[in-house]
């Protein structure tokens, strides 16, 4: 159809579903060829299948923005999300928070238990985040045992709530060794919001880091507000 309205040579990307195939992707060449009169007579297409490497161009994608560990995104691909959405967010004046988390002891767990231990326990965070949140909410590991989340739409209060529930998540959830051992997980998060137009991420990550560092100080295992 395209090529048709367009009267020239179209090219991209068509995906095919044929019932119980895999997906195919091709990449995709039409035209149409024409009379003397300039009267379309038939239309050209040629395609070539591009499945395989569609497929390791996902699978490269995939590598390049999650972590390794925890599936989460990772730093780079968090700030990117993050970044575009605190744009949008501030074009339309829509609330948002962001919680900066970070793991309470951490290092002692490593030390006491070891570093498979210890990844355990960075695994359980991170899903424990992913069961929390809402699908348009983003949330990264940006750090050892940091996490970043953003919430759309979501007010400085409401973000305290989702922030506090997360944390009590956390704690009620200790890791249980083949040994019988229990470790107790718990972890410190600040947040905040955005006062635009001003705010950038810089500033917010900034602001959302020393609420973390205040909730620190405070005896961690709390959420402080910036
Ligand atoms: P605080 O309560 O003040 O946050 O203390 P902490 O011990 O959690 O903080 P600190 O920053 O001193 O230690 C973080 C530790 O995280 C240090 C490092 O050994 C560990 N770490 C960082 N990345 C990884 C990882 O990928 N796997 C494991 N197992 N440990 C990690
Ligand atoms: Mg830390
Ligand atoms: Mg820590």
């Amino acid at each position: 159809q395209q090529a048709l309205t367009h009267g020239g040579k179209v090219e991209g990307m068509e995906c095919i579903h044929l019932q119980d195939r895999e997906t195919q992707y091709f990449w995709s060449v039409k035209m149409p060829l024409l009379t003397e009169n300039q009267n379309v007579y038939a239309v050209l297409g040629m395609s070539t299948d591009m499945t395989e490497r569609k497929l390791l161009e996902d699978e490269l994608l995939q590598l390049a923005t999650t972590d390794d560990l925890t599936r989460l995104s990772n730093r780079r691909h968090f700030l990117e999300q993050a970044e575009t959405t605190l744009s949008r967010s501030r074009r339309y004046s829509e609330p948002l928070a962001l919680l900066m988390c970070d793991i309470d002891f951490f290092k002692n767990i490593n030390d006491t238990f070891g570093h498979a231990v210890g990844d355990q326990a960075l695994c359980r965070v991170a899903e424990i985040i992913r069961g929390s949140l809402r699908d348009t909410d983003l949330a990264g590991r940006i750090g050892g045992e940091e996490f970043a989340i953003m919430l759309m739409q979501t007010s400085l209060e409401n973000a305290h709530e989702v922030a506090d529930r997360l944390r009590q998540t956390i704690e009620a959830a200790p890791i249980l060794l083949d040994d019988g051992q229990h470790i107790q997980l718990t972890i410190s998060i600040g947040v905040a919001t955005p006062a635009y137009p001003m705010e950038t991420l810089a500033t917010l990550l900034q602001h959302a880091d020393q609420a973390l560092y205040a909730a620190k100080r405070q005896g961690r295992n709390r959420v402080c507000m910036a």
